[in-house]
């Protein structure tokens, strides 16, 4: 069993030396108490026909592999949009862990959370003694500006109260009286990611705008506010701000974590790096509107958009694509009293420069996908603009009003005729949907990995490829900085969608002398 220090290998290839082989095996024999490899077989093959699928979806108590994450990993992405903000959470230690090595996996980068580590003492007493001590040492140790204070199961559990938590501890002298610290409670047993970042940003909207109204007129500074919601792309936070730029409208982008999840190595660590600053939250009330980029998943920051600061809160849909991404910038236009400038109807007419080149390869071809409410939406309608087929379409976090839209989007284009719509169901009961309909390719998250392999073990031919867009993406590398919204980032999905059929195309045909007549040079 040995490296050689010339050249050491890493664990593939390494397990393939005949030594590893037998090492493995008598392990799987003596210690893991393996079933019948037969069995598990023939297991497997009825995890993949009709009957198992119907009797999956029958499912009514438990998820398997879920297709969301809990409330407070989102509420930790939105206090990383903020300036010099650190994100705090109120419960297990675990779970901040968690939160962090997710976000870690997916920016590859150092992530800044911290947790009052709430243990068995805590759980029967409460954890007010764990909030007293925590956001003091938080406050000196890592210098922030701003607390923002979320929520686990336990402290949920138990009936934690956050506002009167914080109040004691600025009566007590263990924060200033005026040390900002939003907060929001976000039990995971109910929602998702998307559902703990409204949260935090209601609760941020809360603390820095609800007793500040007297004196804040609707489109008193002339600006537009735009809320990202759950975004992980970072460069959707850039492109949004080259597009207001470019319109030379004058703009707040409330959540802005580009900077600290995307530091140069430069020798200089930084904790904290861009954000949102606090005065422009404060002053958000001013906005002419605010316009949510995800609106499926902000119901409560829109509900405090209309009913506190009293601006509309225009009805967009995620400027996703060709005809979502025109709505979105004509409704900015409109707000603003602004033209679109001609770079981006440049930028419009070279995407439609693509989707008409690449329509020969993309049309009619069969995607299922699966991720948060609003991606589903966009990606359905740009699949539908590029003459491709949704078949079916997985929102593990939604409700009947999103499925009835989805039922409704599909039922406009002549691609989604028969296109499934499919709400609170999970990544189990999507696998079941990759045998018994199989599409060409899916549209998801690194989870799908798993599902590609076991449609590669019933057979080649029964294979579904994973094409990665969404979060997380773990198994591949800068995804992350990529664009989805506007014209650049429907260009960016056009390239990865038709590239991913152009290499699947190479290689189904590539055997030398028996499918190369169609193994081209030119696609
Ligand atoms: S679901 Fe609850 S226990 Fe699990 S990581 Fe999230 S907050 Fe922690």
């Amino acid at each position: 069993m040995t490296q050689i220090v010339d050249d050491i290998k890493p664990s593939y290839p390494l397990f393939r030396d005949d030594e590893y082989k037998e090492v493995l095996a008598r392990k799987q024999s003596t210690v893991e108490e393996r079933h019948d490899p037969d069995r598990m077989e023939e297991i497997f093959q009825w995890t993949t026909t009709q009957e198992y699928q119907e009797l999956n979806f029958k499912r009514e108590v438990l998820t398997i592999n879920p297709a969301k994450a809990c409330q407070p990993l989102g509420a930790v992405l939105c206090a990383l949009g903020f300036e010099k903000t650190l994100p705090y959470v109120h419960g297990s230690q675990g779970c901040v862990a968690y939160f962090r090595t997710y976000f870690n996996r997916h920016f590859k980068e150092p992530v800044a959370c911290v947790s009052d580590s709430m243990t068995e003492d805590a759980a029967v007493f409460g954890g007010q003694k764990n909030m007293f001590d925590g956001l003091e040492n938080a406050k000196a140790l890592y210098r922030p500006e701003m607390i923002a204070v979320s929520t686990t199961c336990m402290a949920e559990v138990i009936g934690d109260d956050l506002n009167a938590f914080i109040a004691n501890a600025r009566k007590e002298g263990h924060i200033a009286q005026d040390f900002p610290i939003p907060f929001a409670h976000t039990p995971s047993f109910v929602g998702s990611h998307t559902t703990g970042w409204d949260n935090m940003f209601e609760g941020i909207q809360r603390y820095f705008t609800l007793n500040e109204m007297a004196g804040k007129e609707v489109g008193s500074n002339g600006k537009i506010n735009i809320v990202p919601g759950f975004e992980t792309y970072l460069g959707n936070y850039r492109v949004m701000h080259r597009m207001m730029r470019e319109m030379g409208v004058d703009y707040s982008l409330l959540c802005d974590p580009s900077e600290v999840l995307d530091t140069p190595t430069d020798g200089e660590y930084r904790m904290y790096d861009g954000g949102t600053r606090i005065a422009e939250m404060k002053d958000a009330p001013n906005s002419i509107d605010t316009l949510l980029l995800q609106p499926w998943q902000l119901a409560k920051t829109r509900k405090f958009v209309q009913g506190t600061w009293k601006q509309p809160a225009s009805e967009i849909n995620i400027p996703m694509g060709l005809d979502w991404t025109d709505d979105f910038l004509m409704k900015v236009s409109e707000l603003a009293g602004k033209p679109i400038p001609e770079s981006l109807a440049k930028e419009r007419g070279r995407l439609v420069d693509m989707m008409a080149d690449s329509h020969a390869w993309l049309h009619g071809k069969r995607f299922a996908l699966y991720g948060d409410a609003d991606f589903a939406l966009g990606m359905t309608k740009f699949l539908f603009e590029l003459g491709a087929e949704p078949t079916h379409v997985l929102v593990h976090h939604a409700n009947k009003r999103f499925k009835k839209a989805l039922d409704k989007l599909c039922s406009e284009s002549p691609y989604g005729q028969s296109t499934r719509a499919h709400a609170g169901k999970d990544l189990w009961h999507f696998r079941s949907l990759m045998f018994t309909d199989k599409p060409d390719f899916m549209i998801g998250n690194s989870y799908g990995k798993f599902i590609q392999r076991d449609t590669l073990h019933k057979g080649k031919e029964h294979e579904v490829p994973l094409i990665r867009i969404g979060f997380p993406i773990f198994d591949r590398h800068h995804l992350h900085r990529m664009t989805t919204l506007g014209y650049e980032g429907a260009m960016y999905m056009l390239t990865t969608l038709v590239n991913a059929v152009l290499d699947r195309l190479d290689e189904e045909t590539r055997e030398m002398g028996v499918t190369d007549y169609n193994y081209d040079l030119i696609r």
